[in-house]
């Protein structure tokens, strides 16, 4: 079937850099003669039929804006049978026969069922801030969201020195720790807490302790699915141990996922936008979109939704070799 029509939505969480791919992806769509469509919400969209097409002026200026001009969002009714079939039929009613679906693994999953269901072509690129998708060194939004962490990191660590105070800092990371582990890294955290690893409360309060003689601040940076709490339970869990200390957390929150992206963002998220028009003109399907190094690759989607990926824990070693050790 040739390609003349194609969709293209963000779902799941909003991540920075996913402007600059519906960018890439209606321009390059556009200079090939195929007509692309926006679907707004995400699956959800797909299912009211809020489906629109897009010419250039949509994407114009649009690269360095956070969030995503298509809106996302989380649909249970695509995840039932009859919620699908209303989405395939207006995909059907506009002929479209090529989707690009920017969003993490459940949208991938949701993209391959679609291709069990009708006749599309269907790519897929990884668009989340917690890096965790399989077959990919990073997700558009990730750098982004590091860089915000960072920086606030930074901030906190100005007041946590002024006030000799022991913060705990809890980051986005459900299921993994790369935001957590490599924001503790390059903030120069002392501790980092992270869902592949198990918490010794024990063991962190003697780090704590230790880390903490000769120097006015501490920091610990927990990742949000943390086996033993978020930061503020942790906290609460250790503070009858270090009673002579001040003890502070913050919760940084949705600010992790707003804001400009990176440039790293922006252009891997123009390269591939670019690369899943091509990969769709040449009659390619069901295939994820990754970054090797500088390399752009593409693996099967279904590879994406078993698999998660997860972050190098050995690094945690550089934290602990750089930590004060009485
Ligand atoms: P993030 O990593 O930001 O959470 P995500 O894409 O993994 O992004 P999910 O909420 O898991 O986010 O999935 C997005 C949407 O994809 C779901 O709301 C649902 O509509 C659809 N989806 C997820 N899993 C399936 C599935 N097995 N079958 C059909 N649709 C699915």
């Amino acid at each position: 079937m040739k390609l003349s029509k194609i969709a293209l939505l963000t779902s799941g969480g909003d991540s920075p850099g996913m402007n600059a791919c519906i960018r890439a992806i209606v321009k390059c769509a556009l200079n090939n003669k195929i007509e692309v469509f926006g679907v707004e919400d995400g699956y959800q969209g797909m299912i009211e039929g809020r489906i629109r097409k897009m010419s250039y002026s949509d994407v114009d200026n649009i690269i360095q804006y956070g969030g995503t001009i298509l809106g996302t969002a989380r649909s249970k009714d695509f995840l039932t049978v009859s919620g699908r079939k209303k989405a395939i039929d207006n995909l059907q009613k506009l002929q479209i026969n090529g989707l690009v679906v920017i969003g993490g693994d459940g949208s991938f999953a949701g993209a391959n069922q679609l291709t069990k269901e009708m006749d599309i072509a269907v790519i897929g690129i990884p668009g989340t801030i917690d890096n965790d998708i399989f077959g990919t060194d990073h997700t558009i939004g990730y750098d982004s969201a590091l860089n915000t962490v960072v920086s606030a990191v930074d901030k906190i660590r100005d007041t946590a020195t002024s006030h000799h105070r022991i913060f705990f800092i809890e980051v986005m990371g459900r299921d993994a720790g790369f935001i957590a582990l490599n924001s503790a890294i390059a903030s120069g955290a002392e501790i980092a807490l992270i869902p592949e690893e198990v918490t010794d409360l024990e063991e962190l309060v003697a780090n704590i302790k230790n880390s903490n003689k000769g120097k006015r601040s501490t920091i610990v940076i927990v990742a949000e699915g943390d086996d033993a709490g978020g930061a503020k339970e942790i906290m609460d869990k250790v503070k009858p141990f270090l009673q002579e200390y001040e003890l502070r957390y913050s919760v940084l929150g949705h600010i992790q996922r707003g804001g400009s992206p990176s440039v790293k963002d922006r252009i891997m998220a123009t390269q591939m936008g670019v690369h899943a028009v091509n990969l769709l003109i040449s009659g390619e399907t069901n295939r994820m979109i990754g970054i090797n190094g500088e390399k752009l690759v593409n693996h099967p989607i279904e590879k994406s939704i078993k698999q998660h990926d997860k972050p190098d824990i050995s690094k945690l070693i550089l934290l602990d070799s750089l930590r004060t050790h009485f």
